[in-house]
Formats: C-alpha cells, sequence, structure tokens
C-alpha cells in the first residue's frame, strides 16, 4: 500500500502536498490556481506568507524572491513546466552561489527567461529537502525568524536539486556572463 493511499483524505481527513510532502488537515474548498505540483492546503500557505511578506517592505526586499523561487522549485512535476522550474533554480542559483542580492534577482531571470528557447527538463529530485512553507508560515510577525526560516528552507530545497546545480549554472553563465 503506498503513502498516498494510505493517508487519503478520505479516510484521514488529511492532505499530504505532492510537492513538499507537507502534511496537513484537509481544508475544504481551498484550490491550487497555479500549475505547481503543490496541495491545495500547501498553496494555501504559501498565498498566507506572500500576503505577510507583502505587506511588510523588509520582508518583500530580504527574502520574497527567495520565498517564491524556493516554493517553486519545491514544487516541481505534475502540471509544473520546466521552463518555470528553471527560471526558479537559476533565482536560487543567483543568490547563494552568486551572492546576488535578492531585489536584484527578478530583471536577471527575466533575461534569462527572454533568452533561452528550449529548456532542459528538470526532473524532481527524490528528496525534496527537510523544510516546507509552513516552517516559514509559524514565524507569523517574527520577521527575524521569517528571513532566516527561508533563507535555511530554500538552502535546502536548493540542495537537493545537486544533480542539476550544472545546468543551471550552465543555462545562467549563457546568459548572464
Ligand atoms: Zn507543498
Amino acid at each position: 500500500m503506498t503513502l498516498e493511499v494510505a493517508r487519503s483524505p478520505e479516510e484521514t481527513g488529511t492532505s499530504i502536498c505532492p510537492g513538499c510532502a507537507l502534511d496537513m488537515p484537509s481544508r475544504p474548498g481551498v484550490l491550487n490556481t497555479s500549475d505547481f505540483h503543490a496541495s491545495p492546503e500547501c498553496w494555501t500557505v504559501f498565498g498566507e506568507v506572500l500576503a505577510a511578506e507583502y505587506s511588510n517592505a523588509v520582508l518583500f526586499g530580504q527574502v520574497h524572491q527567495i520565498t517564491v523561487d524556493a516554493y517553486a522549485a519545491q514544487h516541481a512535476g505534475g502540471q509544473h513546466p520546466d521552463k518555470s522550474v528553471g527560471i526558479h533554480l537559476c533565482g536560487l542559483y543567483l543568490v547563494f552561489v552568486r551572492d546576488v542580492r535578492p531585489m536584484a534577482v527578478a530583471p536577471m531571470l527575466h533575461e534569462i527567461a527572454n533568452s533561452v528557447d528550449v529548456w532542459p527538463e528538470f526532473p524532481p529530485p527524490s528528496a525534496r529537502g527537510s523544510h516546507t512553507i509552513l516552517d516559514v508560515a509559524l514565524c507569523a510577525g517574527d520577521w527575524e525568524t521569517h528571513v532566516s526560516t527561508v533563507r535555511d528552507w530554500a538552502l535546502d530545497v536548493w540542495r537537493s536539486w545537486q544533480p542539476q546545480h550544472r545546468v543551471v549554472h550552465e543555462l545562467v553563465q549563457r546568459v548572464i556572463d
């Protein structure tokens, strides 16, 4: 019996995210309105974290880009296009390998998105890291911990993609360097 069958919402009232494995009580009526490979419950928590970041200039400047890139990269697979996964992995690479300020990442990703015609495939790694967006949501209101939690989670996600690090490096190098 697979984990999914054993823990199906019908049996237990819980939802397990196919991207990050976040295990939450089912929340009837919530939806995943994106292509990200996420449970509706996980997607809803992501929306709550984004709302907190939009409402705080420090959080927005220091980690918003990292939050989006980490969440996207952790939710590869399913309907999530390789181009989107690849772009967000480039974002994590720019921050953690090239030490680019998060606020400077978006224009670089825009340039990469417009320059690459054929995107490589990004098969999701078997392990997606040990942190989830819920760890960030639980920081509610503690901005310093929010920032450090996002960075820890995002670095963990970036490391989980180790088999694709070279591909990402080459993508960025071709366009930016
Ligand atoms: Zn998730």
